[in-house]
Formats: C-alpha cells, structure tokens, sequence
C-alpha cells in the first residue's frame, strides 16, 4: 500500500516512511491510495480479541513491515492497558453504548495511537538506523500519550510544546513526571493553536526537519488515524448484525482526527449508522457542518480543554474526499483559509455526519444527567456528546477521557472528586517543565543545543 498527499506534491511514499515523516513534505496530510473491502473479513473477524483484529487490520495498511514486527508491535501496545477487552462497550440504555477509550496507561483514547506509534518508531529507527526527533503540540492529552508511549525508548527524544496554564494540572503532572532524559515538555506562553502554528512552521523548515530527523505525532500522523479506525471497527463488529447500519457514533471532537478515523471504515465496505460530531464551545466543526461556512474564531478555554482548538488539521483529510481527490482543490481552500481564516462551502454536505455544541454552562448538566438517569461518571468531554442524543438514537457514544483526569468540574455539577490509582501515583513526583516563548526561532535553538550540543 502507497500513501499519498493531500496535496499533491509528495511522493507516493510506504507505510513505514508516512509514518516516520508524519506531515508530507508539501505540507499536507498522508492518505493510502486505495481501500481495501473488508467486506468478506467480517464474519471471520468478530470473535477476535482487540489486538489480533488490530494486526489484521494493520496487514492491509503496513505492508512493508514484517508480518511478525507488526504483530509484536500491537501485542506489545495493548499489553499496556488495564482492561482485558481494551475498549470495552458498556450499554447504558437499551439504545445507548459507552465505547471506554480510556484504559490506557494515561486514561485517554490517545493511548491508542500512541502506545503503537512508539513501537512503528521503534521498528523504524532499527530499519534504518537513523535517530528520530519527535515534535508535536498538545492540548494536553497527546502530550500526556505522546510521552507515555515514547518513554525511554532508544533514539527518540521528545519534544511537546503546551499552552501553560492551559492543560489541567494531572494532564501537566502526566507529561512533567515522567523522569526520562528523552523527553522535553515545553510550556509556552499562548494557546494550542499557537503552539500546533510553531510545530507546523518547524517541519515547513526542510532542512530543519532533515537534520533534525522531525517526526510528527499529532494527529496528522497517519498511523494514529488509522489505530484508531480499530476500535470503531471492534464496537461495530459487538453489535447486533441488525444494529450495525443505524448505530450511530458520537463523537468528542477538537481536531477532527478521531472522527474522521471511524468515517474511513465506511470507505473499506462498512455500512455505518453515521458520525455525530460533538464540540464544545469552541464550535467552528459544528458550525461547518451546520452552515458550509469554516471560520476561524478565537480559542475560548473551556471545561474539556482536548478539545479546544480552532483549526481542525484532519478536517483536510476529510476535504481531499469532499473534492474527490481533486489535491489542487484542497490546496486552494486549504490556502484561502490560512490567509484569510475564513472559507464559505456553497454547498457543504458529506453523508453520514451530523454535529452538535455544548457550551461550558451545560457540561456540568449533562454530567449530571447522564449520573442520574444512568449511574455512568462521563469525563467534560465524554459529558459533550450527550448534547441532543434523543434516547431514540441507537448509539454508540466514545468514552474519550477517564473522568479522574479532569476532577475540578464534578464539584460544579454537585458529584463528588472521581480518582485514579494511576493519577494519584504522579502527585508523588517532581515535576520538570521547560518554560519557553512560542516563537519558533526560541523552540527551534532549544531543540539543537538538545540534539547537537555545541
Ligand atoms: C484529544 C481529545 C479529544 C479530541 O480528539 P480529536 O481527535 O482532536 O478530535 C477529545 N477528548 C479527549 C479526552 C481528548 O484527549
């Protein structure tokens, strides 16, 4: 299987090089040239456990990895997690279903692609020998993810910039507490958006990015989408063959990456019930998808800080099929957007999503609510995706974050603190964070003197 970009002017590159690289060299986003059907794999695939369904998925996608390095890749990834089922559906009602994304070792869905990627890194720098960089920026969870997975491992050094101030203080302790010498959190003064700007204009630096060995692990990377299909897949295949094409998946969305991660399934002959795309206040998905028009706001910190961004970067990836492949196209609103931070679609419909916003007053509601009627504790951003869910809808609702993670907002809605083994382990630790300006020029010296001291 060959990858491609969004925008048209990279080579068609493996598997294992989309994913070193990250973001394409002309600045888009990495997509497999074809799908596979996996239409006929169906029956054979239900009674599998998440890993082996994970490895066969994987088979079609990473073609150039050794069949056995890829199943250990997985094997070893999920061991990880704290619960035998890995993503767990857990019935609310007759109609609704928790999909629990948050047995990984940092209590988010991000462990997922992460706990993975580390190890597609690890195969990767011994294939080639060359050391890796890996750059991102985080909201906080995928920082948290992105440390967990990539801790200690040889020929890999991190570096995370975060909105300080920004993330909450578990998801800081996660990312802080770690003490390993690979890893550099770095706290910058601005938002998520300023610091994914920062990330994205360091890889735009060709040399930079060559001599840095930059890898990308923000959602951009094709092999956390494409890890996260998986468990969209496993729930689908744990409903009912009647309830398949008219569950719907409600969906927690910042970055459009997870989202767009279950659409993908029904592109390979998986006849899906649709997407329901859940933000919070910072609502430019859910305004696209009301109104055709994608305009660029203000950041306004809210109650699920993971899901406060702007600019949604897998929104591109969707983009390249609402053209139909047509790249020169993507380019243009992609361009038309970063200049003027705004694009009107005269005509914007893709089949299958629908969206919905929750504003930061109704979170602590919704929390309650779903206690009350359901007994289930929903993490803020879990808490979005009950905004308008009719209990009519067949759905399956994805549990993004464990709700221990983000304590301070059960006091607001009259619950008390939820905990966590896991997080309460960290408050044993010193912390070690770099404070740093968000200018590229400052996170960019930073990064050599760490790599190459002089
Ligand atoms: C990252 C994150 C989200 C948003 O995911 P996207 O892929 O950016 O849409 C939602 N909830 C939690 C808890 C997260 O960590």
């Amino acid at each position: 299987m060959q990858y491609l970009s969004t925008r048209g002017g990279a080579e068609p590159v493996l598997f294992s090089e989309a994913v070193s690289q990250g973001l394409a060299p002309d600045g888009g986003l990495y997509l497999p040239v074809s799908f596979p059907d996996l239409s006929d794999q169906l029956d054979r695939w239900t009674t599998l456990s998440y890993p082996e369904l994970c490895y066969e998925f994987f088979k079609y996608f990473a073609t150039d990895l050794e069949d056995s390095d890829l199943r250990d890749a997985i094997f070893k990834a999920y061991s990880n997690f704290s619960h035998s089922e890995i993503a767990p559906l857990v019935p609310l009602s007759e109609n609704w279903q928790v999909l629990e994304l948050f047995h990984g070792p940092t209590l988010a869905f991000k462990d997922f692609a992460l706990q993975l990627l580390g190890n597609f890194y690890e195969l990767q720098i011994r294939r080639t020998g060359r050391e890796l960089c890996v750059l991102g920026a985080t909201s906080g969870d995928t920082g948290a993810a992105a440390i967990s997975g990539l801790l200690g491992k040889s020929g890999v050094t991190v570096f995370i910039l975060y909105p300080d101030g920004k993330v909450s203080p578990l998801q800081e302790r996660q990312m802080t507490c770690t003490g390993a010498d690979n890893v550099f959190p770095l706290a910058i003064e601005g938002t998520f958006d300023d610091a994914q700007k920062t990330v994205k204009e360091l890889f735009g630096d060709l040399s930079f990015r060559e001599s840095m060995g930059l890898s990308a692990v923000n959602s951009i990377n094709l092999a956390r989408i494409l890890a996260q299909s998986v468990y969209y897949l496993y729930a689908w295949l744990r409903l009912s063959p009647k309830d398949r094409e008219v569950t719907q998946f409600v969906v927690p969305t910042g970055n459009f990456g997870n989202v767009f991660a279950g659409w993908l399934l029904t592109k390979m002959g998986i006849q899906m019930g649709g997407f329901r795309v859940a933000t919070n206040q910072n609502d430019v998905l859910h305004r696209l998808f009301d109104s055709g028009n994608y305009l660029l706001g203000d950041v306004s910190p809210s109650l699920a800080p993971s899901m406060d961004i702007q600019v949604a970067s897998n929104f591109e990836r969707l983009l390249f099929y609402f053209f139909e492949g047509n790249a020169e196209r993507v380019n243009e609103v992609m361009h038309k957007f970063r200049s003027e931070g705004r694009y009107s679609f005269e005509d914007f419909s893709i089949a299958g999503f629908s969206s919905s916003s929750t504003s930061d007053s109704e979170i602590p509601e919704l929390i309650q609510k779903v206690w009350t009627e359901h007994q289930y504790l929903v993490d803020p951003h879990t808490a979005c995706a009950f905004k308008n869910l009719s209990i009519t809808d067949r759905a399956v609702i994805l549990a993004t974050a464990h709700p221990a993670k983000f304590p301070q907002v059960f006091e607001q809605a009259g619950l008390g603190k939820p905990t966590s083994p896991v997080l309460d382990a960290l408050l044993d630790q010193s912390p070690q964070k770099y404070k740093i300006s968000v200018d590229s020029g400052a996170v960019r010296s930073f990064i050599e003197k760490k790599l190459k001291p002089a």
